[in-house]
């Protein structure tokens, strides 16, 4: 697509600091890191995010993701990663092409989750499993 910035740089035409690459998809550096060594994966063909992708590119982007994260373990002194991948505005995505956050952490960093943990009502949950198992 030739107004999406990660197709940009896919292309090379906006520059980023690339650090692995595949035939299906690339990894560089976030320019706002929310951690040091934050990453992102992304396919090298356009789709807006992981509900539009294909089980290729969903799968070459997360096995990519993980070799980022192993290497943030080897190099940077990360004792945990958190991936994350946010699909559509209300979702809190703002680049709407398919990218995997890869976040290097330490225990004690702050980088909190954003639900609050309450245990769920076991009627409730039975109800949502069902109807997303008649979409499965
Ligand atoms: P999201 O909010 O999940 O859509 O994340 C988009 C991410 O893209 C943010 O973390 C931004 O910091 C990052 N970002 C935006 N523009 C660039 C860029 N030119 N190079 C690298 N990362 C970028
Ligand atoms: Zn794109």
């Amino acid at each position: 697509m030739s107004d999406c910035l990660f197709c940009g740089i896919v292309a090379e035409r906006i520059p980023a600091i690339r650090i692995a690459e595949t035939d299906r998809a690339i990894a560089f550096m976030d320019i706002f890191p929310a951690a040091p060594g934050h990453a992102l994966v992304i396919p090298r063909v356009h789709t807006d995010d992981a509900l539009t992708a294909t089980d290729e590119d969903l799968a070459a982007c997360l096995q990519l993701a993980a070799r980022v994260g192993r290497a943030a373990v080897e190099q940077l002194g990360a004792t945990g990663v958190t991936f994350q991948s946010l699909a559509r505005p209300d979702a809190g995505q703002t680049v709407f092409h398919l990218h995997v956050h890869v976040i290097p952490r330490v225990a004690g960093d702050g980088f909190a989750f954003p639900w609050p943990h309450a245990e769920g009502d076991l009627a409730e949950l039975e109800g949502q499993a069902a109807r997303l198992r008649m979409a499965l």
